[in-house]
């Protein structure tokens, strides 16, 4: 009797350790039957749902209006050794780092706001690439690298609002918010605000190019200017890893602004190694009250010292104090 128990409950454990096996393969070979389902814009409504808005000097440009059909159609993937290596055609990016296009008229101006401190390699590595990567685009756009000079615990939101500010005062109507160490993979996600804000980085390769949540809205993000004012910008009171992306989010929902993203086709980006940042422990605490605190802490809060403001080859370069 206990030998055919015993021989009974072998079998149930085989087809445990069987079914985990199977589970774990189809994981491993089929990741797209785990993805999250999120709704998204597919391509043939990309160019109705951007927002089109140019700075006053590009709308005065006389040329015909760029057309961004083909960008868009015919996205590839373009992170390769030629984008990588060397910026082509270095002459056509005026000092601070700002192109436009001179045979048409682009529709969309854009200010790229990049927080920064300590990552000299990952910098050189973004400058390069996306300036490769962006004058495939036709778009008007400019690079505001915004560093943090004291060694107070890295304050990435804070830097947001300090390069919306900077950004308003050269009157960019789009704010694309983007870590320095992600890269867009395929030259049609275009670097434009769309009238929602949009979440671009959706297809991250360190996630399995999957969304790990949907009201994840941080790693590069496009927010009109005008939206970025009405929720009074970021918080300036996340100091160190974590937090302040997911309270952006919650500014939007209190506005009852919904948040978009384009077809996961073309939202791929790498993110460059770096090792992990250390946690900031308040982070949900803060969370919680996010809503009660937006209209009193965020762009109408923000303090702050430039030290810097040099006009590089590749980028406007904004050193400050926090
Ligand atoms: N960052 C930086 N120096 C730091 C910490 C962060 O420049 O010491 C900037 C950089 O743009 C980076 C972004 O803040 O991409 C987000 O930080 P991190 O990459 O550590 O976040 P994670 O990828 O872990 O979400
Ligand atoms: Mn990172």
């Amino acid at each position: 009797m206990l030998i055919r128990l015993c021989q009974h409950s072998f079998h149930i454990y085989d087809l445990l350790v069987f079914s985990a096996a199977i589970t774990l393969i189809v994981y491993i070979l089929l990741p797209h039957r785990f993805a999250l389902r999120y709704d998204y814009i597919d391509q043939q409504h990309f160019e109705e749902a951007l927002l089109a808005a140019t700075t006053p000097n590009v709308s005065a440009q006389l040329a015909p209006d760029c057309s961004y059909k083909e960008v868009i159609a015919e996205s590839r993937f373009v992170y390769d050794a030629r984008h990588l290596e060397k910026i082509q055609r270095d002459e056509e990016i005026r000092l601070g780092g700002e192109y436009q296009p001179e045979d048409c008229r682009a529709r969309f101006s854009t200010a790229i706001i990049v927080p920064y401190r300590d990552r000299p390699e990952q910098l050189a590595t973004f400058l390069t690439y996306m300036h490769n990567y962006l004058r495939l685009q036709l778009i008007h756009y400019r690079i505001f690298v915004v560093e943090q000079s004291d060694r107070k615990p890295f304050n990435r939101a804070m830097l947001f609002n300090i390069g919306a500010k900077v950004a308003a005062s050269y009157d960019y109507p789009c704010l694309i918010l983007h870590d320095v160490d992600l890269m867009p993979l395929n030259s049609g996600q275009i670097y434009a605000c769309s009238k929602l804000p949009r979440h671009m980085s959706s297809a991250l390769d360190s996630w399995r190019f999957h969304l790990p949540y949907r009201t994840l809205f941080g790693g590069v993000v496009a927010m009109s200017t005008a939206q970025y004012n009405m929720v009074n910008g970021m918080s300036n009171l996340y100091h160190g890893w974590g937090g302040e992306d997911d309270d952006l989010y919650e500014r939007l929902k209190v506005i009852g602004v919904e948040i978009c993203r384009f077809d996961p086709a073309y939202s791929e980006y790498t993110m460059l190694k770096h090792k992990h940042e250390i946690p900031n422990e308040n982070r949900m605490a803060l969370l919680r009250a996010a809503s009660l605190r937006m209209h009193s802490d965020g762009l109408n809060s923000l303090v702050y010292k430039e030290v810097e403001r040099r006009m590089r080859s590749l980028f406007t370069h904004i050193r400050v104090e926090t």
